[in-house]
């Protein structure tokens, strides 16, 4: 269990008591799930890397259960995490010891769609593909796209404040999501499911919730600003010969690509090599020591397609780039696609993955996998870096047939020492969660952490909701 290897103790929360389940029952007939086989898949994270020990899920379907099921357990002082697809690479999603896991995939109702303003109103635990799709239908689309569309939900989306794909075009979710309602640790329902694009009436208080991992309250339902569908997508998988000028393509992608740029992504040789053992996936152009992906999205084809090739003129005949092919249908389009949304998959096959996910500036963005190359050596199975670079985030991933914890020792500290003395940030999407609470100071100043300690306090007096997980050791002392 991930409490054994990680040294935790159990907070002074209670036990769960057959009279606890009664009264769950009692609130939600036939979506109290107890039995220890079905709930092996719910304590167990994707990487399968973490694993629980919760004894109960509970399946709410609307708000009003949600504050039911929170307000008893802050009186009985039981534990909670809240869960949605079970996606999360941190270690967040699953309970560390017997937390009662509050689901969410159950509240998958769209609540409205403004065509106009493209403002959706739904449950959190509507899949963000399935949100995608219905909005499609209209000619929006959402905000935000990642490798876990499919399984994925938009309150856990938000409560880990999801970048992916197409941050660098349509910006973060702290500028996307209008409105948030909450359940807090005392039950008590939080409105701040605001339409609005405009609305500076004190503080923002939605903000809290983005990102904050379940710590500070359960979203039940959001509000989200989702752009028009574009009408032309170009995708183009670029080889390139050093790292310097993957930089150079990504400057002169911003200037000549300008307002149609969607995604620019980044992957080195051994991403390729990963695939193509472990999916058996191939590499659409000829191998090269770098490539980068590189989408458009606009609203007129002819114009887009006049721009994206004066750009690849540019660039090729310049030997920034050596190599490319572009994609316009969808078919190819989704294939080269898949290349990088399946690399955390391709990585799974090796057998262990220690996965970061680091900010730096773009300067000194590759010569952290150099120096971490050359420290693990021949220890590890491999090394391979990705990211989506137009934001400045490194995904560094090293392998290993079976947990090793010398090869951790190698890695840690020192890849966080690393990235806090180029002022980066440890993790730049996928949160702290469990795994990484301990390494917050890296990134963060005392006094930041002690003020989010305040707020936890203040939010959460009881430390009921998802402990053990964003902040360092202190819940259940
Ligand atoms: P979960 O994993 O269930 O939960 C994540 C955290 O949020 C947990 O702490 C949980 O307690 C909390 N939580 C969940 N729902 C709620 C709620 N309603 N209220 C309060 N707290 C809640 N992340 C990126 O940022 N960018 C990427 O490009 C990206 N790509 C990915 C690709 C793959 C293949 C995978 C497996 C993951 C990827 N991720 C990426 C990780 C990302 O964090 C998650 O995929 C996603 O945002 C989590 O959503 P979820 O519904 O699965 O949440």
């Amino acid at each position: 269990l991930t409490s054994v290897r990680y040294n935790v103790q159990r907070g002074d929360f209670a036990r769960i008591s057959s009279e606890d389940v009664a009264v769950f029952e009692k609130l939600l007939p036939g979506r109290v799930i107890a039995d220890p086989e079905e709930l092996v898949g719910y304590n167990t994270d994707w990487l399968r890397m973490c694993r629980g020990n919760s004894k109960l899920l509970l399946r709410p379907k609307t708000t009003e259960e949600v504050s039911e099921i929170v307000k008893y357990c802050n009186s009985r002082n039981l534990a909670v995490m809240p869960q949605g697809g079970n996606t999360g690479l941190v270690g967040g999603s699953v309970p560390v010891f017997d937390e009662i896991i509050i689901s969410t995939s159950l509240m998958n109702k769209i609540v409205s769609v403004d065509e106009i303003s493209g403002t959706l109103v739904c449950q959190a635990g509507c899949v963000l593909e399935a949100l995608n799709t219905h909005l499609s239908d209209i000619g929006l689309m959402m905000p935000l796209d990642l490798g876990a569309k499919g399984s994925c939900q938009i309150g856990g989306n938000i409560s880990t404040n999801a970048g992916g794909l197409r941050l660098m075009r349509y910006g973060s979710l702290h500028g996307s999501v209008l409105g948030l309602e909450v359940v807090q640790a005392d039950g008590t329902i939080l409105d701040c499911l605001s339409t609005l694009r405009k609305d500076n009436t004190g503080y923002d208080l939605k903000q809290l919730f983005i990102g904050s991992e379940g710590t500070l309250g359960i979203i039940t339902a959001v509000s989200i600003l989702c752009p028009r569908k574009p009408q032309s997508i170009n995708l183009a998988i670029l080889g390139v010969s050093n790292f310097e000028n993957c930089l150079k393509a990504l400057k002169e992608a911003k200037g000549m690509l300008g307002e149609i740029l969607s995604a620019f992504e980044f992957m080195d040789s051994p991403c390729i090599d990963l695939v193509r053992s472990n999916l058996k996936l191939s590499n659409p152009i000829s191998d090269k020591p770098f490539y980068v992906l590189i989408e458009t999205a606009g609203s007129n084809g002819t114009h887009d397609e006049e721009k994206l090739n004066l750009f690849l003129e540019k660039v090729l005949g310049e030997g920034i780039v050596e190599d490319g092919t572009v994609a316009t249908d969808s078919t190819k389009i989704q294939s080269i696609w898949s290349i990088r949304e399946r690399l955390a998959e391709a990585l799974l096959h090796d057998g262990y993955v220690y996965k970061y996910d680091i900010s730096l500036p773009l300067a000194n963005f590759y010569d952290l996998v150099v120096d971490m190359r050359e420290r693990v050596d021949d220890s590890a199975t491999r090394v391979v870096a990705y990211g989506h670079l137009g934001d400045g985030n490194l995904h560094l991933n090293i392998t290993s047939p079976a947990y090793d914890h010398d090869l951790l020792d190698k890695i840690e500290p020192f890849i966080y020492e690393w990235t806090s003395r180029y002022k980066g940030s440890i993790s730049a999407e996928h949160g702290l969660g469990f795994k990484k609470k301990d390494f917050i100071h890296f990134s963060k100043t005392q006094n930041a952490v002690e003020l989010m300690q305040q707020i936890k306090d203040l939010m959460d007096p009881k430390g009921i909701l998802n402990p053990y997980k964003m902040l360092p050791e202190k819940y259940g002392d």
